[in-house]
Parts: structure tokens; C-alpha cells; sequence
């Protein structure tokens, strides 16, 4: 039997992350779900592992250096070198231009942005090393400019050209980049915007909803299967490129 390849998914304690975390797995990865505290993640690496698959649970901040590079560590030590890696950890601190503060711009951009460099960084050189490699990182539709989000767009935005570096630094070690941008998924985080507007969830997803091409929100299993088509096999020829699953057109 071949051994598992290797993959680690951050924020993966819940959301969106869960969700690709236990598909990966079910695509017969070994998976490190990873998120602030180990503690949060022992339900999806409960649920993975109860599928018949294998997972552990990694306690690190993303935007922390000792800590991805202790995250790292462990993941090599128990599971074997990370091949795959998903960098869907993510915050929101929304809020107008005029009212934003320096921590909510600098929250975002470090657990978006510094916190996929760091992850990358760490994880290249086990894809270098295998010659072969997947990046996926979590964008979002907010990319193209978002209300009350200057710091998440810039993020989100900023996520969309990492990603192209990447796969043009990366390539010629058989390491692949991608990004996906979702639209709205129903998640803990779209909750929290609910309750910041004052609305209702099930009536802000019935109000966006309404607004989607396909009549419906969407659900972390959408992301979780385009986050499996560029984490398989099949997709080396695909990299640098940002996918936006929303529903209908964005871009
Ligand atoms: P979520 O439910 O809020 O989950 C995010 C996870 O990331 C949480 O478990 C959170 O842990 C973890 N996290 C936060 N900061 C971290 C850090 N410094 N280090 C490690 N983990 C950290 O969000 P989601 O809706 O699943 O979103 C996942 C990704 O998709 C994010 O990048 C988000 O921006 C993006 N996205 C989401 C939507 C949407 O509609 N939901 C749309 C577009 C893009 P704690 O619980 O401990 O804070």
C-alpha cells in the first residue's frame, strides 16, 4: 500500500475548513486539522476518523512563526511530510473606513495574509523535497470589493496574487497554487455578520439568496469539492488560478 499523502487545513476546527478537512480525507489524504486550540478540533478529527480515515488535531495561530513552525513539526513527526496544504484560516473585523482601527486592519491582514506566507513558507519545502505539491488558498468574492470590509478585501485580494506567485515560482517543482473565492457560505462567520447587521440568519440567507444566480446560499461541501478537484492528481496542469464558487459569475 502506497502511504498517504499529507495534508494540513487551517481553521479547519469548524466552517469551511471542517468541511475540506473531512474531504481530503475521504479522498484518502492523512489530515492535520488545524486551528487556535487543539481542543476545538477534536470534532472534526473525530468525525474523519470515525469515517474510517486518519487525522490529528494541531493547536497553532497562523500568524504566529514559532508556532507554524512548531505546527509543522508535529504534522512531519506524526503524520509524515506535508504535501497538500490549505490555508483557509481566516477572521473578520468589518467595519466603515472611518471607524476601522490599525488592530482590526492589522488582525486581518495577519491571519489572511501573513498567516498563508508563513504556512507556504513552512510547507514548500516538503513539496520541493516530494516533487509534488498543492496550495489552495481561501480568497473570497469580497476580493472585488466589499462594504464595510476594506481590510478583508485587501486581504482577500492580496490572497488572489500570493496565489499566482506561487504557482509561477512553484511550478517547476511539481507544486501547484490555486485560490478559490466563495461567495456566501453558510458558516459561524456569515452568522457573525448577521448579528452585526441586526438581521435575522435565515432571513439574511433568504435575502441573499435571492441575490444568487442558483436561488440558494452556499454550503462548506461546495468549497470542500473544488478544494478537492485542485488538491487531486488530475489537476497538475491547472495553478494560478482563482476559482469563484458563488453561485453564478463574479469575476
Ligand atoms: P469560520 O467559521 O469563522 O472559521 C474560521 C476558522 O479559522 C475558525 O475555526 C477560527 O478559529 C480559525 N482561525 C481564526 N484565526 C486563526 C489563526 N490565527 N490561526 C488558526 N486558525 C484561526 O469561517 P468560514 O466561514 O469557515 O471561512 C473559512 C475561510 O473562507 C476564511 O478564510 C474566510 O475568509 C473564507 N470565506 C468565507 C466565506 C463565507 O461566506 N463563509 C466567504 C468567502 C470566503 P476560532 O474559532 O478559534 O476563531
Amino acid at each position: 500500500m502506497t502511504a498517504k499523502k499529507v495534508a494540513i487545513v487551517t481553521g479547519a476546527a469548524r466552517g469551511i475548513g471542517a468541511a475540506v478537512a473531512k474531504r481530503l480525507a475521504s479522498d484518502g489524504m492523512a489530515v492535520a486539522v488545524l486551528d487556535l486550540n487543539a481542543e476545538s478540533c477534536e470534532g472534526t478529527v473525530a468525525a474523519i476518523n470515525e469515517a474510517g480515515g486518519k487525522a490529528i488535531a494541531v493547536g497553532a495561530d497562523v500568524s504566529n512563526e514559532e508556532s507554524v513552525a512548531a505546527a509543522v513539526e508535529k504534522v512531519v513527526a506524526e503524520l509524515g511530510g506535508p504535501t497538500v496544504l490549505i490555508n483557509n484560516a481566516g477572521i473578520i473585523r468589518d467595519n466603515m473606513l472611518f471607524k476601522m482601527t490599525v488592530d482590526d486592519w492589522d488582525a486581518v491582514m495577519g491571519v489572511h495574509l501573513r498567516g498563508a506566507f508563513l504556512m507556504s513558507k513552512a510547507c514548500q519545502k516538503h513539496m520541493v523535497d516530494a516533487g509534488w505539491g498543492r496550495i489552495v488558498n481561501l480568497s473570497s468574492t469580497s476580493a472585488l470589493g466589499n462594504r464595510g470590509q476594506a481590510n478583508y478585501s485587501a486581504a482577500k485580494a492580496g490572497m488572489q496574487g500570493f496565489t499566482k506567485t506561487l504557482a509561477i515560482e512553484l511550478g517547476k517543482f511539481g507544486v501547484t497554487a490555486n485560490a478559490i473565492a466563495p461567495g456566501f457560505i453558510e458558516t459561524e462567520m456569515t452568522a457573525a455578520t448577521a448579528a452585526r447587521m441586526g438581521v435575522e440568519f435565515e432571513e439574511f440567507k433568504k435575502f441573499s439568496a435571492a441575490q444568487i444566480p442558483v436561488n440558494r446560499v452556499g454550503a462548506p461541501e461546495d468549497i470542500a469539492h473544488t478544494a478537492s478537484f485542485f488538491a487531486s492528481e488530475g489537476a497538475g496542469f491547472v495553478s494560478g488560478q482563482v476559482v469563484y464558487v458563488a453561485g453564478g459569475p463574479k469575476d
